[in-house]
């Protein structure tokens, strides 16, 4: 008899969150949530009220040494995390396990391939002021920033952070686009687009891009990258 074949699991973010119902949110939409309905990734929100203390759910305390606001207690949200781990390899490679922080590592394309060729990954959402630092340090969880902005919760960081990733897994965007030409694939910020009519308002298609020759195209699109990342961003061409 011939062995059942055993199903490649499919790249899955467990996300701990105290509002699983923002998920999947806009990830639930257009490519990511038609890929997302297909089984090409899966997602579970896990609810951090589920691991609280007591009667009430408690998740959350004062801050030691005073303060405004509250901090999410260690204990509750190693509960979660033992829960996330479930399943997970403990290889951080394999499994990255990431707190959303504004003091974290600025999230970047290079870590959204990282985390797209792992098996899955834990996305743990802060609220209100944030983690008891120790159970972060106690799971080794790596600290990752959308940007340098103050969200109210971790759970918008989550959402563009895995839309990033799950685009980048082979099938998602099927022939809708390509990931190797666009912005910082190749260190550069994307050449502009245009699309029909040929004039609006005044203005023109660039001729090249309606000359047909495809030699020319990709010479004036790699300048016209070259000439914006220069203009805007003179950080990635350093780089
Ligand atoms: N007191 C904290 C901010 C807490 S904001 C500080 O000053 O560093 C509440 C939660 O929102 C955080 O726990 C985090 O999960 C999330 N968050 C806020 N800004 C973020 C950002 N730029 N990137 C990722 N997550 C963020």
């Amino acid at each position: 008899m011939e062995e059942p074949l055993v199903a490649k699991g499919a790249w899955r973010a467990k996300i701990i969150t105290l509002f699983p119902d923002a998920f999947p949110g806009t990830l639930g939409l257009s490519l990511t949530g038609k890929a997302l309905d297909m089984g090409l990734w899966a997602l579970d929100a896990l609810d951090l009220r589920t691991f609280g203390i007591g009667k009430h759910r408690n998740v959350d305390d004062t801050p030691a040494g005073g303060g405004a606001g509250m901090v999410l207690r260690a204990d509750v949200v190693d509960a979660a995390l033992r829960q996330a781990a479930i399943g997970a390899p403990m290889d951080r490679a394999r499994w990255p396990v990431v707190y959303l922080s504004p003091r974290g590592k600025p999230f970047d394309q290079a870590m959204a391939r990282d985390w797209s060729a792992a098996e899955g990954m834990t996305l743990l959402c802060g609220r209100f002021e944030g983690v008891d630092q120790r159970v972060l340090d106690h799971w080794d969880v790596q600290e990752v920033s959308l940007g340098d902005f103050v969200l109210t919760g971790g759970e918008i960081a989550a959402q563009a952070m895995i839309d990033a990733t799950v685009r980048l897994i082979p099938g998602v965007l099927g022939n809708h686009a390509s990931t190797e030409e666009e912005s910082f694939s190749d260190g550069l910020l994307e050449h502009p687009q245009f699309t029909r009519p040929a004039e609006w308002e005044g203005r023109e298609i660039p001729p090249v891009l309606m000359s047909g020759n495809h030699g020319e195209i990709a010479r004036w699109r790699k300048a016209e990258a070259l000439k914006l990342t220069e203009a805007r961003r003179p950080d990635l061409l350093a780089k």
